[in-house]
């Protein structure tokens, strides 16, 4: 589930929503947060030789999975991207997936074996690779072989979820330090597979009716 180009992980910029919606400016500084402590786990385990199994078109993680946490800030980030910014085509063919989605089945953004809102995915999912070889069909890494699964570096964690914090009520930086030493921060997560789908679909049923 990873994205890591040489370079190191580029922020995510959607200049016009970010001036409109206060929301999403702290979200991708959550997700670059995530995404630049993953870059760096994974080169730490690089340089011990280890060779990352995660690539384009590996996914059946995201099927196997079923208790993907999700915060509500991370919600309102998946709405407002099936909603506002997918391609035509693929919006359609997720709508149907997200009317046919049952609780505790997988994913319903796996679309073809690719995750349709890859920009705006989860931290949960950003977070999950795997080292050596790729995951079988219907194997969970943690529990097969946790030693191959990524060990995320936790003052990256602590910075997106500082950033996350504000949206969910806990504004001063002591309060959001506080939050994240206890790990009641934790206390505000979701679970993805157990959430109403069919809401986002009316959603962008909404959306195209004006
Ligand atoms: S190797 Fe495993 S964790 Fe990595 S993308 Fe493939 S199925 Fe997912
Ligand atoms: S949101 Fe995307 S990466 Fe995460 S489980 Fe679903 S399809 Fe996989």
């Amino acid at each position: 589930m990873s994205d890591t180009p040489c370079s190191g992980p580029v922020r995510l910029h959607f200049p016009q929503a970010e001036s409109r919606q206060d929301w999403l400016a702290p979200l991708l500084d959550a997700y670059h947060a995530t995404d630049r402590g993953v870059d760096e786990a994974i080169r730490r385990e690089q340089r011990q030789g280890r060779t990352l199994a995660c690539g384009k078109g590996c996914g059946s993680c995201c099927e196997t999975h079923t208790t993907i946490p999700v915060y509500p800030l991370e919600l309102v980030g998946l709405y407002w991207y099936a909603t506002e910014q997918m391609e035509r085509e693929i919006r359609e063919r997720l709508r149907v997936s997200l009317r046919a989605f049952e609780t505790e089945a997988s994913c319903p953004f796996l679309l073809d074996g690719q995750c349709a809102v890859h920009p705006m995915r989860p931290m949960a999912c950003r977070q999950f690779n795997v080292f050596g070889q790729s995951c079988a069909k219907g194997e969970d890494a943690y529990h097969t072989r946790r030693g191959d699964v990524l060990t995320p570096i936790r003052r990256y964690q602590d910075e997106a979820f500082f950033h996350l914090l504000p949206f969910h009520g806990v504004k001063s930086k002591a309060e959001r330090r506080r939050a994240i030493k206890k790990g009641t921060v934790h206390a505000l997560a979701k679970v993805l597979q157990e959430l109403d789908w069919g809401r986002l679909a009316d959603r962008m049923d909404a959306f195209d009716q004006g």
